[in-house]
């Protein structure tokens, strides 16, 4: 038996015994090994995360979106530092798939949540630059697991509510907040309804000053449109409430909406929605990585040019060249 237990802590990833005592420089590492495209860094990664399972799944899962300027940071940043003052611990991953553009992230440039940084019980990651948004939501998912072997018993997953990162945020929490701007009656049909339809909690920010009013009006308004929609979580019923980032009214307060949360959902529940989250994630990983199989064969890479031409001209339906391409990579 010694002899086993021997084996198994030779072949052990370096990374994983620092990792599970919370070891924030592991943790770090370990993210910058996952979000590593070279193939022996991805075996690597692959042995590390199948070894930190066991620890994972015993965080509280919460998405967080909102165009830019909606006080996410700030608030993310309040919100934190009134969980570590309840004594939880909480990891900040942000999906931003607008670094991949070159022209500078929009969560990234600036220095954000400065004070939750300094704290020993939070970690705040940026999103990998140079991916794609299903390149990042894998990577994030990855780190998510990471970062509650390392203890951290909250994650909150931000993205930028632009495009279509909500909804693979969406899909890797258990619980989805929308943080929206005051605003009159027009002005909310301009909310996209698919960010809303994805929302167990709508916090309407800002609700100080001269837009204090407003807010509270926007909050009624948002708990009317909620109501003609289902709930995207069985046992629970969206709320939506106030908040100032800037003041911290109602910010601590967001807390009791996530407990309540999960006594309604209950583990159960909450259970349910990861696992059907895995299976969709196997799934998407088949894709990815078929996806980029195809495209790295030399086969295919001889057609794609010609076959987007002649699909941009008109000359071959889109299915056509489709078939094309696979044929090749088939060898057939
Ligand atoms: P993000 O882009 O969503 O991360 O937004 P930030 O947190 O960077 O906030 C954008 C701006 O709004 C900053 O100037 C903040 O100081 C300000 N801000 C954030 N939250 C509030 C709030 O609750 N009330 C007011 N009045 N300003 C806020």
């Amino acid at each position: 038996m010694s002899a086993s237990v021997a084996t198994s802590q030779t072949s052990a990833d370096p990374l994983l015994a620092p990792l599970l005592v919370g070891d924030r420089r592991a943790l770090a590492q370990a993210i910058t090994l996952i979000e590593s495209t070279r193939s022996d860094h991805r075996e690597r990664a692959d042995g590390l995360l199948a070894a930190v399972l066991p620890h994972t799944g015993k965080s509280v899962r919460l998405g967080i979106t909102g165009v830019p300027g909606v006080g996410k940071s700030t608030l993310i940043e309040r919100f934190g530092l009134s969980l570590i003052e309840r004594g939880r611990s909480l990891a900040v991953l942000a999906i931003d798939p607008s670094s991949k553009r070159g022209g500078g992230s929009i969560l990234g440039d600036k220095t954000r949540m400065e004070e939750l940084s300094r704290h020993r019980g939070a970690f705040i990651r940026p999103s990998p630059a140079g991916a794609t948004l299903g390149g990042v939501a894998r990577r994030t998912r990855e780190a998510m697991l990471l970062a509650e072997a390392a203890g951290f018993d909250t994650v909150i997953v931000e993205t930028v509510g632009v495009g279509q990162s909500e909804t693979a945020v969406a899909d890797m929490v258990d619980m989805f907040v929308v943080l929206l701007l005051p605003a009159g009656g027009d002005d909310l049909q301009g909310i996209k309804r698919g960010v809303i339809e994805l929302a167990d909690l709508i916090v309407v920010n800002k609700a100080d000053g001269d837009l204090k009013a407003t807010a509270r009006r926007s909050a009624s308004d948002y708990q009317h449109a909620l109501r003609m929609l289902r709930s995207p979580t069985a046992g629970w019923t969206p709320e939506v409430t106030t908040s100032s980032a800037q003041t911290g009214e109602g910010v601590a307060e967001i807390w009791e909406v996530v407990q309540r949360f999960n006594a309604a959902v209950g583990e159960k529940g909450i259970a349910r929605r990861r696992a059907e989250q895995a299976r969709a994630w196997m799934w998407n990983e088949v894709g990815e990585t078929l996806l980029a199989d195809l495209r790295r064969h030399p086969d295919v890479r001889k057609l794609v040019g010609g076959l987007e031409r002649e699909v941009e001209a008109g000359r071959t339906t889109p299915a056509a060249a489709a078939r094309r391409m696979l044929q090749a990579f088939h060898g057939r």
